[in-house]
Parts: C-alpha cells; sequence; structure tokens
C-alpha cells in the first residue's frame, strides 16, 4: 500500500534548515528559520531559564498527568501577559486558557474549534504570513482567504488593501491578525490603525484570531499587547494563540498557549469545555516542563525582572543589527534602499529580494534566506554581517 503514497515537498522554512545542514560550506549562514542567535551565533539557553529549570527539578515531586487544559498558574500567567495584571477580563473570568504545545499547537485547537463549534467556516489571513497558517487551518477544516497587508513599493502596511479585502469578510468570519512582529514582513498596524481595526470588527461582528508570538520582540511586555487590548475594548469575543517559543528562548519546549474571551464567566466555561474535548482527541494533556518554568520565572519577581532583561538583550541586538545592516549596505554603495529594514519589528524582515536573488545567495554565497525573500534578521551577527552585506552588494 504505501508504494502508492506520492512525497510531500520539503516543508518551505524547515527544509531549508535541512538544506543548510548538509551544505559543507564553513562560511555558509543561515537567516531562514526564525531563530534567535546571540552575538556568537548561538541559540543559548536563557540564564531565567536555567535558574528555573533548576529549582523545577528540586522541587518537582511527581510526573503524573496535568489536566486536559495544563497547568493552573501557567493559564493565569498566560492572561497577564495578555490582558495586563489588572484587566477586567480577569477579574470578570471571561477568559479561558488551556496549555498548547507550542503556538502552532494553539492554532490548531483554535482551527478545530472554529470548525467545530462556530457557524462560520471561513478564516481570513493576511497576505503574505507565516506559511503554516494556511496548512493549520486547513488541516482544522476551515475555508482560508486572504486579505493584502503588504505594499511592495512603498514597504509597508497596505492598509487599504486590508480594509478593502475584509471589506468581504462576513458576521462571524474569524480575522487572524499577528499581536505584533507581523511574520514576515515585520510590518504591525500603527495604534491609530489599531484603533480602527478594533471598531470595524466589533461593527462588523467579526470574530479577532491574535497569533501572538513574539510579545516582546517588538518594544516590551506591554507596549505590544496594545493591538489585543485594543481589540478587547472593542470586542467581546477574542480567540488567542500563544507562543513563548521565542521570547522565553524555549522552542523545543513546546510551550504556547489557547485563549478564549466571552461575554461572561458562564459563556466563557461552556466554550471552554468544548475545547477541552477537542485537546483530549487531540493529544489528551500537555507536557508540563516549559510551562512549569515559565510558571516559577513569571511569579518570582526577581527571575520575571531577569527574564524583561534578557528579553530586552535579545530585543536591542536585533534592532542594532537591523540599523548596522542598513548602515554597511548603504557604505557599499548599494544602489537600493534598504532603510525600511530599520523600522521593522521584530525577527523578520521582508528583504525585497527576488526568487532568482535568493539563489544566488544560497548557491553563490552559503547564504539561506526563504523564497520569498524573508530574512531572519535575529540570525545576523557582527561576525557574520560583513560576509552577508558583500553577497548583497554583489547580487542587487
Ligand atoms: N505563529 C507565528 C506567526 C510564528 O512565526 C510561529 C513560529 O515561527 C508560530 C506561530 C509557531 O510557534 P511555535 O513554535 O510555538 O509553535
Amino acid at each position: 500500500m504505501f508504494e502508492k503514497v506520492t512525497a510531500a515537498p520539503a516543508d518551505p522554512i524547515l527544509g531549508l534548515t535541512d538544506a543548510f545542514r548538509k551544505d559543507p560550506r564553513t562560511d555558509k549562514i543561515n537567516l531562514g528559520v526564525g531563530i534567535y542567535k546571540d552575538e556568537a551565533g548561538q541559540t543559548p539557553v536563557l540564564r531565567c531559564v536555567k535558574k528555573a529549570e533548576a529549582r523545577l527539578v528540586q522541587e518537582q515531586t511527581t510526573k503524573n498527568y496535568l489536566s486536559i487544559e495544563g497547568i493552573e498558574a501557567y493559564g493565569r500567567v498566560v492572561q497577564q501577559l495578555l490582558f495586563g495584571a489588572d484587566s477586567a477580563i480577569i477579574a470578570g473570568q471571561r477568559a479561558r486558557t488551556a496549555q498548547a504545545p507550542g503556538g502552532t499547537g494553539a492554532l490548531r485547537i483554535a482551527g478545530e474549534f472554529i470548525a467545530r463549534q462556530l457557524e462560520t467556516n471561513t478564516i481570513w489571513i493576511s497576505n503574505p504570513t507565516w506559511a503554516n497558517h494556511r496548512a493549520v487551518f486547513t488541516a482544522a477544516g476551515l475555508e482560508v482567504k486572504e486579505y493584502g497587508y503588504y505594499n511592495a513599493d512603498a514597504k509597508d502596511l497596505d492598509f487599504d488593501a486590508m480594509l478593502a479585502d475584509l471589506a468581504h469578510a462576513k458576521a462571524g468570519d474569524v480575522v487572524l491578525l499577528h499581536g505584533c512582529c507581523h511574520n514576515p514582513t515585520g510590518i504591525d498596524p500603527t495604534e491609530a490603525q489599531w484603533q480602527q481595526l478594533a471598531k470595524l470588527s466589533a461593527e462588523k461582528g467579526w470574530l479577532p484570531l491574535f497569533d501572538f508570538a513574539y510579545q516582546g520582540f517588538a518594544k516590551g511586555i506591554e507596549e505590544d499587547a496594545y493591538g489585543l487590548r485594543v481589540f478587547a475594548e472593542h470586542n467581546v469575543e477574542l480567540l488567542i494563540a500563544s507562543s513563548f517559543s521565542k521570547n522565553f528562548g524555549m522552542y523545543n519546549e513546546r510551550v504556547g498557549a489557547f485563549t478564549l474571551v466571552a461575554k461572561d464567566a458562564e459563556t466563557a466555561n461552556t466554550s471552554f469545555s468544548q475545547v477541552k474535548g477537542i485537546i483530549r482527541a487531540n493529544y489528551s494533556n500537555p507536557p508540563s516542563h516549559g510551562a512549569n518554568v515559565v510558571a516559577i520565572i513569571a511569579n518570582d519577581p526577581e527571575l520575571y525582572q531577569d527574564w524583561l532583561a534578557e528579553l530586552a538583550e535579545m530585543r536591542d541586538r536585533i534592532q542594532e543589527m537591523r540599523t548596522l545592516f542598513v548602515e554597511k549596505l548603504s557604505s557599499r554603495g548599494v544602489n537600493k534602499d534598504f532603510s525600511f529594514i530599520a523600522r521593522q519589528n521584530g525577527m523578520f524582515s521582508f528583504s525585497g529580494l527576488n526568487k532568482e536573488q535568493v539563489a544566488r545567495l544560497k548557491d553563490e554565497f552559503g547564504i539561506y534566506i526563504v523564497g520569498s525573500g524573508r530574512i531572519s534578521v535575529a540570525g545576523i551577527t557582527k561576525s557574520n554581517i560583513d560576509a552577508l552585506c558583500d553577497a548583497l552588494a554583489a547580487i542587487v
């Protein structure tokens, strides 16, 4: 039977990492996958995570199963990070959170909840967006539609196209928004645009689904939640998929969360009972390690401050690389304006390089970036930036 199975195409991003690993060149550079690298090109375990892990191992008394929704203290931390510690949503118990295996797991739960429990079957995602969005929502049984997002000439948000496309979204349709650090463009709505979108969403009756994978990577924990919190002021119902893969550097621990906000505690609980059914049939209950680490850090004032400082270190290093990258390209006389890279948020930049240039970077220079031209700025370091800029100067 298996002989009849045809090969699936390689995942565009993880496939690139495989190709990178196999490349024998010693000066190769991987700017494909969105993983933070420090100045030494390493992805170290955060110091606060190491400390929390030591404490966890010391104090842990059982490996018993967690409940379907996971660790309660973790759920509280997730909600505080999303809505702010003194949020009326938390006080009114209008939100319910389930620990999930990564942001991807949370998105899948969201997709299945929408497909099975809500009247709509349609989700609107930005064009472009994280490559896995379409796959996750299609697998959950949703019909995926796109709204415009990126103005390639202005290298900025195409807000008019976004509004024009979303004018076709019906009441009850789900609209996916990136909480901050839009992947892959690095361009987020301005505060005024967030306000406008939030009001429009409430007027039109869309159900907003926030994908929040980079909180703290644009400006800071509180600042980056601006869009979500404005939406929460205007919309009584919301879904959120959180990921702590990047901001806690716990990529392989699969630490995420699915949060549902309803008009009151009772409605939230009833809807959440269905979410638990979805989880039970998928992976039964979540793994504990990463979520425990997050809960320990967030509930210890000293470790929490350490985390904020380490997050700021990552954010500042990326920002420094953005500025340096733009400077070094212009000092090489590159006849193309790359200044927009310094204005974008988070790990990624849409470089504007075409497929042919991307292929030349790989073949001639051993520099790996995604076919769309997305560069993971988090992979640029002071030791590889000159080689990168030389290569770009040669091909642009
Ligand atoms: N959403 C976006 C926008 C992402 O960029 C990513 C990871 O790259 C995810 C979700 C998935 O996060 P996780 O690795 O926690 O599943």
